[in-house]
């Protein structure tokens, strides 16, 4: 078992790589590069026009463009845009979740707006508007529905229910499905090719299932996104942790938290024996619910974990998700969710099988994991 000395000793090892526990993000901002881009591993200068989130994973500006197309061509699914690494949000001039005043200080920090070019920066200051209007101008009846081709929205009250919306911008002209967003035909004004017609009715009517489904489909996205996302216990914030221990500091309010219970350092179950965060890693192998491990990879021994970070991090965020579908699946029923599945491939696409979602929320670390929390 390790001694204060030793999780003392351990911590200073990993120190120099640790973006949480405390000093390295200070020391890191005083170098001249950003260290490696997440894509090519060339060297980031500091000075140039790379995308950097607030642990600093950095990717270059060649390798930028990818990431920015992806953007602001999938928005439905890419804004508020995140750290591809570790998901936490990039910083951008307009955003809907901290008051101006409470913001930190950016105008030392890399926003993606210096990363775009003029074109760009019109589409996603489009783009971050209509986002920033759905999360904080719409009230509780009402929907904003976003072509999902183009940066047209409208503003529709929930109870029109509506399945399709068809895109007003005059270069787009688009309709689709509201549920599933992908393109539906659009019949003739006069309808005029009958065999063409009855084809394209067919298609359409393939998608009143996505909108009978519409609430479930939202209830499984929700599972995926809280499997992925481990929110700071004070001010909610998601971040995902990358590699290092499980003390974690918040970037947005500074508290300090343990990732692997989700309980803020206050409401730690320490020993005495040592101090701060590190008491509550003390005899943790013996007392797993109230102690907990500092690095995951310590869980090899007793839980058959595996040996790399990494790998435990994945591990953790597997059981994580397994357990929050298993959730929803309860509550909905199988046959409901194979229907889901049928529609949407929304269980494929998790890389989940119904099998593994039984087995991984039986693991005796889920009710940890999933630090009390349920799927609204
Ligand atoms: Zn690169
Ligand atoms: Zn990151
Ligand atoms: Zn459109
Ligand atoms: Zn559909
Ligand atoms: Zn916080
Ligand atoms: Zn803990």
């Amino acid at each position: 078992m390790l001694e204060h000395e030793d999780v003392i000793a351990v911590h200073k090892v990993f120190e120099v790589k640790s973006s949480v526990c405390g000093r390295a993000a200070n020391a890191t901002s005083k170098k001249e590069t950003l260290g490696e881009c997440m894509g090519c591993a060339e060297v980031v200068p500091r000075d140039g026009k790379a995308i950097v989130c607030m642990q600093s994973h950095a990717i270059c500006q060649s390798c930028s463009g990818t990431y920015i197309n992806n953007i602001l061509e999938n928005p439905e699914y890419n804004l508020p845009p995140k750290c591809p690494i570790c998901s936490l949000e990039l910083n951008v001039k307009v955003s809907p979740h901290v008051a101006p005043s409470a913001r930190p200080d950016l105008t030392h920090l890399q926003t993606i707006e210096r990363c775009l070019n003029p074109s760009q920066l019109e589409r996603f200051e489009n783009l971050m508007l209509v986002y920033v209007f759905a999360t904080t101008l719409t009230t509780e009846d009402e929907k904003l529905f976003r072509c999902p081709f183009c940066p047209y929205f409208e503003i529709r009250a929930m109870s029109d229910g509506a399945m399709f919306m068809r895109c007003q911008a005059v270069n787009c002209m688009k309709a689709s499905c509201t549920t599933c967003k992908l393109e539906v035909p659009q019949l003739d004004a006069n309808y005029q090719h009958r065999r063409q017609s009855a084809r394209k009715l067919g298609e359409i009517e393939k998608h009143y299932a996505c909108a009978q489904m519409s609430v479930q489909k939202h209830k499984v996205e929700r599972a995926l996104e809280m499997g992925l996302n481990v929110p700071c216990p004070s001010c909610g914030i998601s971040g995902m942790k990358d590699d290092n221990c499980t003390h974690m500091r918040c970037l947005n309010c500074n508290e300090f938290w343990c990732y692997f219970c989700g309980k803020r350092e206050q409401d730690l179950n320490k020993s005495s024996t040592s101090h701060g965060i590190w008491a509550h890693n003390v005899g943790w192998p013996n007392r797993l619910g109230e102690r907990c491990p500092m690095y995951l990879s310590q869980l090899h021994e007793t839980h058959d974990w595996p040996t790399d970070e990494d790998a435990c991090l994945a591990m953790y965020h597997r059981i994580r998700t397994a357990s929050f579908l298993k959730q929803v699946m309860d509550e909905l029923g199988s046959e409901a969710c194979e229907q889901l599945d049928e529609q949407f491939s929304i269980f494929k696409a998790s890389g989940f099988s119904f099998q593994e979602i039984q087995e991984l929320s039986s693991n005796r670390l889920s009710s940890i994991l999933t630090h009390g929390s349920k799927v609204e």
